[in-house]
């Protein structure tokens, strides 16, 4: 069955891969990213491969761009019940010298941008009776991470958000559950690898124990099965997609 998804920080990394996971399963997509251009050049690849897509400039942290995102959404695709929130910010400093406005900019993204896509995602899955919410969380929420304790605390909010809205909505067949990945080569990794913060490739493939990083289309891939009816009985899970990196 076709159905419209939204996808926010679609215009890169995983969120670009899922676009293209969802197009393929035979969804409409609405890719939406801070990045106009991104999100266009997604979307008309998208249509390329006769996909119907629309590319929204949207800033997770405004309200009101993000209302009439998916006001837009309502009216060229129609009501959304597929939302996958990837829109993401990484930030690095050791704690005691974090400035309480890259605490503030870290959490309005990762936390609240994802409470804002949520809030006004369920309207339309209430009506429908139907839903499926798939949240990008981070590893950092399961096992910390060293000097970016903005970061994973935001990526927590997101855990303990996925579990609050599974319980909330079970009963209207809405799920919701979160992937925090692990290792996904994208542009977010390798500016960090470029700033000193990952380590190279090599180093990290080490640490993990299927021996290489993974792709996009990794966490593609489960975002797919979580937005299927046959994922029905799945919800208020973190699931990783981390080649074994945190079991
Ligand atoms: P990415 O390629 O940088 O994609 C993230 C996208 O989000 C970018 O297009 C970015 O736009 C967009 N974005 C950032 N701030 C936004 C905002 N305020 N409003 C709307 N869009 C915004 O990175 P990625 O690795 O695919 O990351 C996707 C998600 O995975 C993020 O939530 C990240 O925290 C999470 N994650 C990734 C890894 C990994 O191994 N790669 C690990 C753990 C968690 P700009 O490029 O214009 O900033």
């Amino acid at each position: 069955m076709s159905r419209v998804a939204v996808v926010t920080g679609g215009g890169s990394g995983m969120g670009e891969s899922t676009c293209h996971e969802l197009g393929r399963r035979g969804h409409k997509v609405a890719v939406l990213d801070l990045d106009e251009a991104a999100a266009q050049r997604v979307a008309d690849d998208l249509r390329a491969d006769g996909v119907t897509a629309v590319g929204i400039g949207a800033d997770v942290t405004d309200r009101q761009v993000m209302a009439d995102s998916f006001a837009t959404v309502r009216s060229e695709l129609g009501p959304t019940t597929i939302l996958v929130t990837s829109a993401g910010l990484f930030g690095f400093s050791p704690f005691v010298d974090l400035r309480i406005e890259d605490w503030e900019r870290v959490i309005a993204v990762n936390l609240t941008g994802t409470f804002h896509a949520c809030q006004l995602a369920v309207p339309d899955m209430l009506d429908a009776g139907w839903g499926r919410i798939i949240m990008i969380s981070s590893s950092s929420a399961q096992r910390g991470s060293p000097e970016m304790a903005h970061y994973a605390a935001s990526k927590g909010g997101v855990v303990s958000l996925t579990r609050s809205l599974a319980r909330e909505y079970a009963p209207h067949g809405i799920t919701v559950n979160n992937i925090p990945p692990s290792g996904i080569e994208t542009p977010m990794q390798h500016q960090q690898q470029a700033a000193g913060i990952l380590p190279p490739t090599e180093q990290m493939a080490a640490n993990i124990p299927i021996g290489h990083l993974g792709t996009g289309d990794d966490i593609a891939a489960m975002v797919g099965f979580l937005s299927s009816d046959e994922a029905g009985f799945i919800t208020g899970q973190t699931i990783g997609v981390n080649g074994g990196a945190v079991m």
